[in-house]
């Protein structure tokens, strides 16, 4: 690859022999010529969107170190691209035959993963669906108030605004997890249908403690759901922390789990998955469309799901990536998400030595999160913010998150805002293992040069304290 070069391309040349292979099984047909528009015209378009799309963070790169973002491997790429001259719809057999297949088989493998030799479950357009329709179901079989903690996805609250449900937030301990003795007094109050335990929050990467939860569960009886978007693929690897290990080797004991392949499975966006372990909850899913045609007398994909219309091509990808890279422990993916956790512990371990940072607590996946040392929580929640813009400048790409002060050990700063605006990592590509020096060295400048830039201004007067 020219070293100028950062988009990989070799695929393009897969994709064209696997295209010539799939257009050789339609040989039969009569030829016709298809409508396209001159190519010169096409030229002009995509050479204006390739423009356009210049207009974005470089997302691919080590450097981009901020959100949950990436690109799908390239295998998943060619193979969604493959499936776009056929443009299947996971609908209905009708709409598409190998990819429902394909779907169903991609979908089992998630299942196994997670120790279901039973399960019922499909793909949707992301981990917000998926969980609507988690939560849609829970609560016909269990009835009741939707708990989740202060750290989970805001998804949840908006979520139980939509089915009509009552949300209850349970706050978080130090560690960002779902306070247990917090959440027991409010299950003596009564009335909980639902609770949603989050398998790696977006923010931060904690994991609630779901052994103590499937405890409570016994003697309370509700619905365990597990909102496991993020994190639930780092039941793969082998370098959690004994926390984290315990409630991934447990998982399996939720009442339905939620994964999203398009965060860290390296899918497009557009694919979500939810999973249900009493493959009878079928039965909530029922409805007698007219329009929806039944070549077959299986079970189609569009009677267990709630979106109708789906993309083919995004199981097809899934599974040509599950083909190529097992969920399997101690293989090729699991070794990715062993790497990034890996490079977060090592970034983590850098910024506690570094005096002028406040890093919260160990990463329990692969998100870091860090505030800036300051006389207040005003003034540090201002550096990181001007931190975040200079290391971006410096091709830096972090991100930021409003934490509370108490995930912070901030003894020395005066608290004048109940949250503090800190600085987050989330290293999810296996590449930033090895770019960790690198990341450190421009943070390193950044501070440096923001921090004396700080100095520079006279303080601000204390005489209203
Ligand atoms: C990302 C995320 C969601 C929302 O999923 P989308 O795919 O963005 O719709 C829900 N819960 C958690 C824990 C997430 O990380």
């Amino acid at each position: 690859m020219n070293s100028q070069e950062h988009l990989e391309k070799e695929s393009l040349q897969l994709l064209a022999a696997a295209l010539a292979k799939l257009d050789a099984g339609f040989a039969s047909l009569p030829p016709f010529s298809g409508s396209t528009s001159k190519p010169e015209e096409l030229e002009r378009v995509l050479a204006e969107v390739a423009q356009r799309m210049q207009n974005n963070y470089p997302y691919f790169h080590p450097l981009y170190a901020g959100q949950m973002l990436k690109p799908p491997h390239p295998v998943a790429r060619a193979a969604y691209a493959l499936a776009m001259w056929i443009n299947p719809n996971n609908h209905a057999l009708d709409g598409g035959r190998a990819s429902s297949a394909m779907e169903k088989e991609a979908v089992a493998e998630i299942a196994a993963m997670f120790g279901w030799k039973e399960h019922l479950g499909h793909l949707t357009g992301g981990g917000t669906m998926a969980n609507l329709e988690a939560l849609w179901v829970s609560n016909r079989i269990h009835p009741g108030v939707l708990v989740a903690s202060a750290q989970a996805h805001y998804t949840h609250s908006r979520i139980s605004a939509v089915l009509g449900l009552k949300f209850e937030s349970i706050p978080c301990d130090r560690n960002g997890r779902m306070d247990v003795a917090a959440l027991k007094r409010r299950l003596e109050g009564g009335g909980v249908g639902t609770v949603v335990a989050t398998i790696g929050t977006t923010a931060i990467g904690s994991v609630d403690p779901l052994v103590e939860l499937l405890e409570l569960r016994e003697k309370y009886n509700f619905r365990l759901h597990a909102d496991a978007a993020y994190g639930g693929y780092f039941i793969l690897a082998d370098n959690l922390e004994q926390h984290a290990r315990s409630v991934f080797d447990h998982l399996g004991e939720a009442d339905s789990i939620v994964i999203d392949p398009h965060k860290h499975g390296l899918q497009p966006y557009g694919c979500g998955c939810v999973i249900f372990r009493d493959p009878s909850v079928g039965r909530f899913y029922k409805h007698d469309s007219p329009y929806t045609y039944f070549s077959s007398g299986d079970l189609h994909l569009g009677e267990i799901s709630l979106e109708c219309s789906r993309p083919g091509a995004a199981a097809v990808a899934l599974w040509a990536t599950q083909k190529l890279l097992p969920l399997k422990k101690g293989g090729e993916f699991a070794a990715m998400l062993a790497s990034g956790r890996e490079a977060a512990l090592k970034l983590y371990e850098k910024l506690y030595k570094d005096a002028r940072f406040i890093p919260g607590f160990q990463p329990e996946l692969d998100i870091v999160v860090w505030a800036v040392k300051a006389a207040s929580v005003n003034e540090s929640s201002m550096l990181a913010r001007k931190i975040f813009e200079e290391a971006a400048k410096a091709n830096l790409h972090l991100a930021l998150a409003e934490l509370p002060v108490e995930f912070f050990d901030l003894v020395e700063m005066r608290k004048d805002r109940q949250t503090i605006l800190c600085l987050r990592s989330v290293l999810m590509k296996p590449e930033h293992k090895d770019w960790i020096d690198r990341i450190r060295e421009i943070l390193d400048r950044v501070t440096t040069k923001v921090v004396q830039a700080q100095t520079k201004i006279p303080p601000p007067s204390r005489e209203r304290d």
